[in-house]
């Protein structure tokens, strides 16, 4: 097979990557060297946002966006994940950058859904133009959405988010409840500046039949920049949040994701759920693989190897050749993450945002 071209990106350092083998004439499921199998796709469909959280944005945003021609197509992303269905992927998460702020994006959904084999269609957003889209995304096969919210605190959201209206992402979150999406609030604790606010975000999501999670701040991209003293464990979670909860650790990872749930103790189906790439690294049972809004695949938020899927497409690739590529991406991923080792090519190491959170 002839060599297939590479993209050039400020984050990425591409590998040489041997051609596709004479005998890799099917596409497999995908798994790694380490027994890992992947089924679970996150998709970035752009790296822009009308937010930028302290954690996660630069202020003004990141100062290379990719450019229209740099990202995945409607298209393109819609054979990619074909491609990944055959290969084994049943779940599939469009993130960003917000997602919301593609144009377009319930088009891509549709398309998704009437023509790929994957389950399961979700979205991780932040809310701010969910009013006017739950309807239109449900139509189109949107299954849930996970969305992010710090703070109940219109002021606090306001300066979390830099700018951000919390109005317009509580009006997001009953249209997604409204048309009966599944809905999940994922909120960064930051000691310091909402950590007296987790308790009331848990009874909040409860009292409409949300699931609350709190996601562990991870030192990349804008995040690295944090005081280390603002992250919180899952321990330090909760201790805020009294007796809502049973006081024994988080249980095993359930479902797809990286959550580990804890139950109510009144009783109730009510739970919460913790995810701790920190505290407690989720990596031995990691299933899910990640592409840019460049058509990127990344095996690993840490990991440098990235292939550009959207070249080996512009360049005429088959569907052999993408699944090659993603073997191959897979093959050498590492056993964990690593965020907090000292870092040779920390400059490398990006935020959510520009990789997909
Ligand atoms: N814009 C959408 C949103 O905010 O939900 C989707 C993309 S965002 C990058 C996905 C998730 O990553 C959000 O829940 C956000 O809170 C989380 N996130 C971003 N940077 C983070 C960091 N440094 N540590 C932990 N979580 C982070
Ligand atoms: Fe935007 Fe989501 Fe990052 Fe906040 S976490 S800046 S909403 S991409």
């Amino acid at each position: 097979m002839r060599r297939l071209p590479l993209v050039e990106s400020r984050s990425a350092v591409y590998e040489d990557w041997p051609a596709r083998p004479d005998d890799f004439n099917t596409i497999p499921l995908l798994h790694d060297s380490r027994g890992r199998r992947y089924t679970y796709l996150r998709l970035s469909v752009t790296d822009r946002c009308d937010l930028a959280c302290v954690y996660c944005m630069p202020p003004g945003g990141e100062d290379e966006h990719a450019v229209r021609d740099d990202l995945l197509t409607f298209e393109e992303a819609a054979r990619l994940i074909s491609v990944f269905a055959m290969a084994g992927i049943r779940r599939v998460r469009f993130t960003g950058g917000e997602p919301l702020v593609r144009k377009d994006i319930v088009r891509l959904v549709e398309i998704v859904h009437r023509r790929t084999a994957v389950e399961q269609l979700v979205m991780t957003t932040n809310a701010t133009r969910l009013a006017e889209l739950a309807r239109p995304l449900r139509d189109a096969g949107l299954h849930g959405v996970n969305i992010s919210i710090d703070t109940l605190d219109a002021d606090r959201f306001a300066s979390i988010t830099r700018g951000g209206d919390l109005g317009r992402v509580l009006a997001g979150i009953h249209a997604a409840l409204h048309v009966g999406l599944e809905v999940k609030l994922n909120t960064v604790p930051l000691r310091g500046r909402n950590d007296d606010e987790l308790g009331r975000i848990v009874d909040f999501a409860w009292s409409l039949g949300a699931t609350p999670r709190f996601i562990e701040l991870m030192p990349l991209g804008e995040g690295a920049k944090l005081p280390s003293s603002m992250r919180m464990n899952a321990d330090d979670v909760l201790r805020f949040l009294g007796d809502r909860v049973h006081s024994e650790p988080p249980t095993a990872v359930e479902g797809q994701g990286p959550a580990r749930y804890m139950p109510a103790s009144n009783g109730s189906a009510h739970r919460v759920g913790f995810i701790t790439p920190i505290s407690n690294e989720f990596c031995d049972t990691c299933n899910r693989v990640r592409v840019t809004a460049k058509g990127d695949i990344r095996a690993c938020l840490a990991s440098r190897r990235a292939i550009s899927l959207r070249n080996i497409m512009r360049a005429g690739g088959s569907d052999l050749d993408l699944a090659w590529a993603m073997v191959w991406s897979l093959s050498g991923k590492d056993r964990g993450h690593h965020f907090l080792e000292p870092h040779e090519h920390e400059h490398e190491r990006v935020g959510m945002s520009l990789i997909g959170g």
